[in-house]
């Protein structure tokens, strides 16, 4: 059970600090999730879902939550949000409002990469590119693996893969 007493009711104009549609607006009728491709990762981004912790004021639980990393930038969202409310943007607002909060953070879709070659593992949706007539695995870093090896030991040259390589494991 949610406790609503600790909530933070100022986060809100916290996180949304800068120009990203009225979130006040959003009346939860999930159009956005319709439409969203994360919507369907392996780790589903549930936009509308954030954007009401935000309104809730639950710091605590939207600190931990990984899954505003896992939008891949389409803005479909906004397109289809009916209240004007930029989903996008407050998914962007609250990956700077977790980095701002806590330096060491290190987002689920950082290790994702450093594994993969993409910030959702494509090889998960084999049986549907199959369907779609699409080969199993696309032809990007995810098909060759040489490829991803040198992308990886490049990675390994960075300061958070240095400073956090149990994190990082191939
Ligand atoms: S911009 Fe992000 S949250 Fe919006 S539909 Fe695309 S992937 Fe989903
Ligand atoms: S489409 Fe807009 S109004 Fe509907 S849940 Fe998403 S953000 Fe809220």
């Amino acid at each position: 059970m949610i406790d609503l007493t600790k909530a933070n009711h100022h986060l809100w104009k916290e996180i949304m600090e800068e120009d990203a549609g009225d979130i006040r607006r959003c009346f939860n009728c999930g159009t956005c999730v319709s439409g969203c491709p994360a919507a369907e990762a392996e780790t589903p981004l549930m936009i509308r879902r954030l954007v009401r912790m935000v309104l809730l004021g639950l710091e605590e639980k939207l600190l931990e939550d990984g899954t505003p990393w896992m939008c891949v930038t389409c803005t479909a969202c906004e397109e289809m949000c009916p209240m004007g409310v930029k989903p996008f943007e407050v998914g962007l607002a609250i990956r700077r409002w977790q980095t701002r909060k806590d330096e060491t953070y290190i987002p689920l879709s950082t290790t994702e990469v450093f594994q993969t070659g993409h910030t959702q593992p494509v090889e998960k949706v084999g049986e549907l590119r199959r369907s779609l007539g699409l080969p199993e695995i696309p032809p990007t870093i995810a098909k060759f693996t040489e490829l991803l090896k040198k992308f990886q030991a490049m990675l390994r040259e960075t300061e958070i893969v240095k400073n956090n390589d149990y994190m990082f494991k191939e």
